[in-house]
């Protein structure tokens, strides 16, 4: 049998994008993931299919598990001889009773390693514009629970120590307690205008600070309803946030963007609105399935040399045309002479990455300027192959017929409904989180109202709840169920309807 092994990871502050390297590893080869509330549940998504995955809870003070049973969980699958991840929030060894935790797996004689992690109290402060330390201000820094400052009894902190030492203050678990942790502080002979901050939901697309002197603060987090989680650092380095501030900057950050794209076809747009700040809920309302019988396409791949060109009008048409080529042994010199047409940036880079440059592709999908392009740039011949999805509109076949082509639509694949719980998606925009929708066709748009029904849509749209769509389609199809569109960009691309989204939350025009 294997030796069994304790890992003890870091889970970073929340970005996803600040899990290290070796915890990733880790997570790849568990057998058994243990994880606290705080660590992004993404990171499961590392693990092994068929891994144990344990919800250790560990909420502002809900456990779902007792220390002792997740000591137990960590003891028992380790001496099975099972890698065993447990995964904490921020470093585990920074207020996360790592330790405890470690000492019972030595204790039962287990081995273990620990993979520090990128503290809240590191991060949160950079991403807020906050350094811990510069030489103009402070030469050290202190870690302070915030947990154990309750007014009565004796507090285990020496707050003269804490006043005196001129250090930047970051406490944890303070949010309750930060009337006391103040006057404390105040008491002890810290001034009153010292600079402080509270930092809430750090790192993430929720991250927001509020800014004030130590002696107002406590006032003002609760008048603006703070709560956990959120780090108060105290200091002057807190005055440098006003020029260091880059994340709060972002101009999606905090506004919920719910993606109807198909899961398949969604990270790209996914990735554009995250890295502007966008909090993502994904409701992908489509599902991209291969067809149930290749007869015809196999055909028309053995019988290329019948047209003169073929047209490719989505990432998927040109993704099932060369897959059902390819398992006839073919590549892409099967194209031989072939004129090509990629209706869209992204299809045309589809085809670019098999080494084929489309010698047309539209600066606009409108079906009249796509078929004047392609007479305009003259070679297509007479015969065109449409390789694309079973249901599709008949805009583009139909005006090419009326232009003098013989056109052959193929299909190559199918479009479904995504099953989804509309009811999650729902008690998001009841809470005030969602605060745009995108489409980015009208099958999503369909699609859409076949999961939420208009009626349930409309008193959010009535609260200021936005529609993107990526293009004038669509926006028709959203308006035979009564709705407006309200963002849509200048070219019908997803970059572009992301950025189109940036600039409304910004206030532009478009
Ligand atoms: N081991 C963790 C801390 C666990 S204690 C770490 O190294 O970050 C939990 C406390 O950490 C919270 O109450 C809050 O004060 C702080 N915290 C954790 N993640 C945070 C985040 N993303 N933003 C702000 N504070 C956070």
């Amino acid at each position: 049998m294997n030796e069994g092994k304790v890992y003890l990871l870091g889970a970073g502050p929340g970005d996803p994008g600040l899990l290290t390297v070796r915890a990733r590893e880790v997570l790849e080869a568990a057998d058994v993931v243990v994880y606290d509330y705080l660590a992004n549940e993404g990171f499961l998504d590392y693990c092994p299919e068929g891994a144990e995955l344990v919800y250790a809870g560990k909420r502002g003070g809900e456990h779902t598990l007792s220390q002792e049973e997740i000591n137990r969980v960590l003891v028992d699958r380790a001496g099975r001889g099972l890698t065993v991840a447990r995964l904490k929030g921020g470093d585990p060894y920074v207020f996360g009773r790592g330790a405890e935790e470690a000492e019972q797996v030595v204790e039962a004689g287990a081995a273990f390693e620990v993979v520090p992690g990128i503290t809240s109290a590191v991060a949160a402060p950079a991403y807020a514009g906050i350094p811990l330390t510069h030489r103009g201000f402070s030469s050290s820094v202190s870690f302070v629970t915030g947990h154990e400052s309750a007014d009565k009894g004796e507090s285990a902190l020496d707050w003269q120590a804490l006043a005196r030492s001129a250090s930047t203050l970051v406490f944890f678990m303070g949010v309750k307690n930060l009337a006391s942790i103040t006057a404390n502080l105040l008491r002890a002979g810290l001034d009153g205008g010292t600079p402080a901050a509270l930092v809430r939901w750090g790192t993430t697309c929720r991250q927001t600070t509020l800014v004030e002197s130590l002696e107002r603060i406590a006032e003002e987090a609760q008048k603006a309803g703070y709560t956990a989680p959120a780090l108060l650092i105290v200091g002057g380095v807190v005055s440098l946030k006003e020029r260091l501030d880059w994340f709060e900057k972002r101009p999606l950050l905090g506004r919920g963007v719910v993606v109807t794209r198909a899961r398949e076809q969604a990270s790209g747009l996914v990735r554009t609105l995250e890295d502007m700040g966008a909090c993502c809920l994904q409701f992908p309302t489509i599902r991209i399935s291969p067809l149930k019988d290749y007869e015809a396409v196999d055909r028309a791949v053995r019988e290329l040399s019948r047209y003169d060109s073929l047209v490719f009008t989505s990432v998927n048409g040109v993704k099932h045309f060369f897959d059902r080529l390819r398992r006839q042994g073919l590549d892409s010199r099967a194209f031989g002479g072939r004129r090509l047409a990629a209706i869209g940036p992204a299809t045309a880079d589809e085809l670019r990455g098999r080494g084929l440059e489309p010698d047309f592709v539209p600066r606009r999908y409108v079906a009249e300027e796509v078929v004047q392009g392609i007479i305009h740039h003259g070679g297509f011949g007479e015969r065109i192959l449409i390789p694309r999805a079973e249901t599709a509109r008949e805009v583009l076949p139909r005006e090419l017929e009326r232009a003098g082509f013989e056109v052959n639509v193929l299909p190559v694949y199918r479009t479904e409904l995504a099953h989804n719980d509309a009811e999650v998606l729902l008690e998001a925009m009841g809470r005030g989180e969602v605060h745009y929708v995108s489409f980015t066709s009208s099958s999503t748009v369909h699609n859409f109202f076949k999961l939420v029904g208009p009626e349930r849509l409309r008193p959010y749209t009535e609260q200021g709840l936005r529609l993107a769509c990526i293009g004038p389609v669509t926006e028709e199809t959203l308006s035979e169920y009564g709705f407006a569109c309200q963002v849509w960009p200048e070219r019908y691309t997803v970059p572009e309807l992301a950025q189109a989204i940036a600039r409304d939350a910004a206030g532009g025009e478009r």
